[in-house]
């Protein structure tokens, strides 16, 4: 099976924008309506190699999830890369130290999304 994408958001809207771009440069994708989703497919489905997560979600938020993630021995090393609506700088500090790869502010440029992609993955192959 081919290697997968995790994309995590709340809103169906960006969820559909997100998987719309990233299918179309090629990636497979699956989605998660939050956290607590997230964590499920991530142990459901041994292929993803990538997560793309909004911060601001019910039940389980980006930066939970980050944290979740890094305590899970297969989950540790797992690029994440973290949306958000605002450069709330707070929030990009803490996401770092939590070993968020990337940052990005929606609305999301298409071609900055996809580059930004290919080189979280790039290094992970690397
Ligand atoms: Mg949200």
């Amino acid at each position: 099976m081919d290697p997968k994408i995790l994309v995590v958001d709340d809103s169906m809207v960006v969820r559909t924008h997100l998987k719309r771009t990233l299918v179309a440069a090629g990636f497979e994708v699956i989605e998660a309506v939050d956290g607590v989703q997230a964590l499920e497919k991530l142990t459901e489905e041994p292929n993803v190699i990538l997560v793309v997560s909004d911060v601001n979600m019910p039940r389980m938020g980006g930066l939970e999830l980050l944290e979740r993630m890094r305590q899970v021995e297969a989950l540790r090393e797992m690029p994440v890369l973290m949306l958000t609506t605002e450069a709330q700088i707070e929030l990009v500090k803490r996401a770092k130290e939590l070993g968020a790869k990337g940052w990005m502010i929606k609305p999301l440029k298409a071609e900055l999304l996809v580059a930004t992609v290919r080189k979280l993955m790039a290094a992970k192959a690397a």
